[in-house]
């Protein structure tokens, strides 16, 4: 067995300062791994936020971000890449700390794609075109594309650095200013980011970062006329309290919320190749995930071999120190989310579903003090049960039957969300078909759980609205003007 990563220096200095940024009222972040203080980060209230929220405003209007020359915007984005990518190890160990995500997942998977997409969307910089337009000859009339303004981005606490690069790549490259609200669970990378925005060379007030809670910090956010649009990646919940919220303002919103998505195995599927994108599907960052396939649909003659094999791989994955290279399942990030989680697996045992591997918490020697839920696969379970229809978001999945390829589309679409799909099938045909039918923002075909900066993500329904990532993205960052010139 390798040793367990040790943290270094520069890690050691950002959690151990006295308190991170700004203090107005201090506040005490615990270690998920361990239940014990990790560092301490001032929060903001609205005051801060007013002030955060003038300085993008200043920032914007003076024209210092969307009137800088396109390449250098791009030089500017590619170099943060390039820091990010420095700083990888240190920014995954702080991740880490701060999530409970096991290191080889921060490593790996976390910071590469923050630094990819920082460098996904210097490339847009210098390709945003408007259009001439067909317009009766005694005019000419343009379209230029815009920035749209001052942007509300809050996050949640599941991918800290990569959500505030999916937020901040493409408004930096579209010429919008920022004010940045980590989630209150995990603020710290989002901070060392902003030491590092600096660093390549951000302009003052283009970007701030106000870590803080969601009542307070968050919602003085979302109702400040001030702020041209808000970008949301969190709960259905809070979802739908900012679309309430914004009405007032009629300011832009895109949210990207909650799932309760469909994993959907044929019985003519490579089994092992099912199993192991069900496992991927549903434990990474321990079920911590809103694309989670967390409903795993299995055709009706393979349920019981299939939920079998689930529970032994499962069994399988090494849950622990989120610093030890084999672990697999690290804790969950706090302790209401702890008890939300164990909740729901009373809950499932009380419907009547069966848990065949975990259903609890797991307080193993030296977990005992963690936020640790054994890995949970759940057979006996209805479409129509709570656990099948409310978002757990922890290391729990619902092994359900299905008769045939239309009873699949049926329950797989029996559910308020649409964030994203699974289907496990040889039959080219069938995966055609079952993708266009399911109502879903992503449908992975024989995999799970694969994004690229150049690929859309969003939901349908109830699970958001707007297109974050690819190109998609510059529509939720920029506004078309058309000018009219008389000829
Ligand atoms: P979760 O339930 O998974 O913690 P939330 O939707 O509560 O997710 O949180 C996601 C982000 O939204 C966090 O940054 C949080 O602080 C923020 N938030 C929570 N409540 C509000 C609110 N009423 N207004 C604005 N932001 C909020």
């Amino acid at each position: 067995m390798q040793a367990a990563v040790s943290l270094q220096s520069e890690v050691e200095r950002f959690v151990s300062a006295p308190v991170r940024k700004m203090l107005i009222d201090g506040k005490w972040a615990p270690n998920p791994a361990t239940g014990e203080v990790l560092a301490r980060v001032a929060e903001a209230g609205p005051e801060d936020v007013e002030r955060a929220v003038r300085a993008a405003r200043r920032a914007f209007d003076d024209g210092r971000w969307p009137h800088t020359a396109p390449p250098e915007r791009e030089r500017f984005l590619l170099k943060v890449a390039d820091l990010i990518e420095a700083h990888a190890d240190e920014l995954a160990q702080l991740e880490t700390l701060d999530n409970g995500k096991p290191f080889m997942e921060s490593r790996h998977v976390d910071i590469p794609a923050a630094a990819a997409t920082f460098r996904y969307y210097a490339g847009w910089v210098t390709k945003l075109y408007g259009e001439t337009n067909p317009s009766d000859e005694a005019y000419f009339n343009f379209t230029l594309r815009e920035p749209v303004g001052v942007c509300g981005q809050i996050i949640p606490w599941n991918f800290p650095l990569l959500m505030a690069a999916w937020k901040l790549g493409p408004a930096l490259a579209c010429g919008n200013t920022s004010v940045l609200k980590p989630a209150e669970q995990t603020p710290l990378t989002a901070l060392r980011l902003g030491e590092l925005l600096l660093e390549a060379g951000l302009p003052e007030g283009v970007v701030n970062i106000v870590p803080g809670f969601g009542e307070t910090a968050g919602r003085a956010i979302v109702r400040h006329p001030m702020v041209d649009k808000i970008a949301f990646t969190g709960s259905t919940e809070v979802g739908k309290e900012i679309h309430r919220e914004t009405s007032a303002t009629l300011k832009r919103v895109s949210l990207e919320l909650g799932g309760k998505s469909p994993n959907i195995v044929f019985g003519d599927a490579d089994t092992e190749a099912a199993v192991q994108g069900a496992l991927l599907g549903v434990f990474f960052c321990a079920g911590q995930v809103c694309c989670a396939g967390t409903r795993l649909f299995v055709e009706q003659k393979m349920h019981d071999e299939i939920a079998q094999k689930l529970a032994k791989s499962a069994e399988g994955m090494k849950q622990g120190n989120p610093f030890d290279p084999d672990t697999r399942v690290g804790p969950l990030v706090s302790k209401e989310q702890l008890e939300r989680v164990t909740g729901y697996l009373e809950i499932g045992k009380k419907e009547g579903a069966k848990p065949l591997i975990g259903g609890e918490r797991n307080t193993a020697k030296g977990l005992e003090k963690g936020y640790f839920v054994k890995p949970t696969v759940f057979t006996g379970v209805r479409n129509d049960m709570k656990i099948a229809r409310e978002e757990i978001f922890g290391p729990v999945v619902s092994v359900i039957p299905f008769k045939d390829e239309h009873d699949a589309v049926l329950q797989g679409n029996d559910t308020t969300y649409g964030l994203a799909a699974g289907i496990w099938t040889r039959d080219v045909s069938k995966a055609h078909r079952v993708a266009r039918a399911l109502r879903a923002g992503t449908v992975w075909i024989n995999c799970y759980n694969v994004f690229d900066p150049a690929a859309p993500f969003g939901g349908y329904k109830e699970s958001g609205y707007g297109r974050e990532l690819g190109r998609y993205a510059l529509d939720l960052y920029t506004q078309v003007k058309s000018v009219w010139l008389k000829v």
